[in-house]
């Protein structure tokens, strides 16, 4: 695959928690480009299975895959945050899709092959013309092969559930520490297992593990690999 503009791309992959979309979305405002969360689009993806297709707790796969033409995602800037906030069917949905319900569907859903495909294919004419800092699992890998630049952030399963924890806990109050750490470890495991565009790091990706860095230090530190690599 080849690239079609002159505009860079930025790849930010990497594990759930490690803050990679809070990352992108900084790097994008210094850089005054577009930020893409790809994980919301999964999410939100699961969100209408979870509304139209559950029983229990269970989204009936089939009748999701389905259902995907009538599912319409849309992002539009938030002043208040400074980012993009995601639209389902025309409806803000930035909210719901981080329930911890969504979490706990989101990996199971976004491993099949239809979803990816279609999804795959919206990121890459959002993304195409460049100028844009995309997050997800395999931006750099399947998505933007030929990316500028490419960043893998990981940190350790422990810090990593700390910090979502400290997330959740404003909004549910219910969710344990052991319960946000399991379903943490279940998602790893499920991205790097699935079959289609497993979560790897592109050969070709700066890693970083921020498990002892705070969110300046990482922050700092993508910046001058950004400075160094793309200049400017
Ligand atoms: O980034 P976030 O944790 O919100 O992503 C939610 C889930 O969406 C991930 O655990 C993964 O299963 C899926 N995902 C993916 N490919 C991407 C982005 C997210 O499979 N590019």
């Amino acid at each position: 695959m080849k690239k079609n503009s002159t505009s860079p791309i930025i790849a930010i992959d990497g594990y759930s928690s490690t803050g990679k979309s809070s990352y992108a979305k900084m790097v994008a405002k210094e850089l005054g480009w577009k930020h893409i969360d790809t994980g919301a689009m999964y999410r939100a993806v699961t969100l209408y299975g979870i509304q139209n297709f559950s029983e229990g707790n269970i989204i009936d796969t089939q009748a999701l895959v389905s259902h995907l033409k009538d599912i319409h995602i849309d992002f539009k800037f938030n002043p208040e945050t400074q980012d993009n906030d995601t639209f389902l069917n025309g409806k803000n949905v930035e909210s719901s899709i981080r329930d911890f319900s969504v979490s706990e569907q989101v990996s199971l859903i976004a491993k099949i092959p239809e979803v990816r495909d279609f999804l795959v294919k919206q990121q890459r004419e959002i993304g195409e013309k460049g100028n844009i800092v995309m997050d997800g699992r395999d931006i750099g890998t399947v998505v933007f092969p030929y990316a500028d630049l490419k960043l893998f952030i990981t940190a350790g399963v422990d810090e990593r559930a700390k910090r979502r924890f400290l997330d959740f806990r404003e909004q549910d109050k219910s969710i344990t520490l052991e319960e946000v750490k399991e379903n943490l470890k279940q998602r790893d495991y499920i991205d790097q297992n699935r079959e289609i565009s497993p979560l790897v790091q592109a050969q070709d990706a700066i890693l970083i593990d921020n498990s002892h860095l705070n969110k300046e230090e990482t922050y700092r530190e993508i910046l001058r690999i950004i400075k160094e690599r793309l200049g400017g």
